[in-house]
């Protein structure tokens, strides 16, 4: 149901590409979690994506105050959650600067089950009587293979299975983008055929019973075959960026916190936003 004139994704920041505990995990002596490459910092999953005009987040987990900060964000059109879990949905109470900045009430796009959790976890912000200073929001609905659209941008959300929950990716013309993913419906499966960019989970290498591990997020990415295939939501257990990325095939490699993709032409070329380039390993 797409409403008056609509942009092309052309552009995607990686705002965290860690798991729930993020990397380091406290208290954890790991070689990860002491490695001194900026690559092996992730804090929790989410990206951010934009179109001339409009620009979303996917989920707020904790980190998207730092995520906001870091990235030096002044606009936001609106928010797009995967799923109910901690680390997507924690940090929805600071998009308030946002309602201040821009006046306005912020749209989050969620399925029922994120929008029970949302009035459950942060009720002080949907009571009738709402006390100034609380999150100015309205939720609306996503369904199954159904359009979401923020400003001017629009993506399709696509079925997918985060051990038993039902949760959505996101497909954004020639770029998909599925988290926290432990199958992938056969719908789902063939709406990815012919996409450039797929962003995907991958936690660990050992089997874990609602993330895809890296064997299994290596077997999607060739079934779908896109030319780039980037994983997200990683572990410490999956060992560090350099050493690990240096043993997946070609065109397939652990995204970062800061990475940037950008559309030139056809074409997706990868950068890294200027906090990340400020601290190059
Ligand atoms: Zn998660
Ligand atoms: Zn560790
Ligand atoms: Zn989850």
């Amino acid at each position: 149901m797409a409403i008056g004139e609509v942009e092309s994704l052309n552009r995607l920041v990686f705002l965290g590409t860690g798991t729930s505990q993020g990397v380091p995990v406290i208290g954890c002596p790991c070689e990860v979690c002491r490695s001194n490459d900026a690559r092996d910092q992730r804090l929790r999953t989410s990206v951010m994506m934009e179109s001339a005009s409009t620009r979303l987040v996917v989920d707020t987990g904790p980190d998207f105050r730092m995520q906001m900060l870091r990235e030096g964000v002044t606009k936001l059109d609106g928010v797009v959650y995967t799923h109910e879990h901690k680390d997507h949905l924690a940090g929805m109470d600071d998009v308030r600067p946002f309602n201040y900045m821009q006046k306005a009430t912020l749209p989050l796009h969620a399925s029922a089950r994120v929008e029970q959790a949302l009035r459950r976890d942060f009720h002080y912000a949907f009571e009738e009587r709402r006390h100034g200073g609380v999150p100015n929001v309205e939720i609306l609905p996503i369904e199954d293979h159904g359009t979401v659209q923020v400003g001017r941008l629009v993506l399709s959300a696509v079925p997918v299975i985060h051990g038993k929950l039902p949760i959505h990716g996101f497909v954004a013309g020639d770029l998909a983008y599925i988290t926290d993913a432990s199958a992938l419906p056969a719908s789902t499966l063939s709406q990815l055929q012919g996409v450039e960019v797929l962003i995907l989970n991958a936690l660990r290498p050992e089997p874990h019973y609602s993330h895809f591990n890296l064997d299994q997020a290596l077997e999607v990415a060739a079934q779908v075959g896109a030319k780039q295939t980037w994983f997200t939501h990683i572990s410490h257990l999956m060992g560090t960026h350099e050493t690990r990325d240096a043993t997946l095939p070609a065109g397939v490699g652990l995204a970062y916190d800061g990475l940037v993709l950008t559309r030139e032409g056809v074409n997706w070329v990868t950068s890294m936003s200027a906090w990340r380039n400020s601290m190059r390993p």
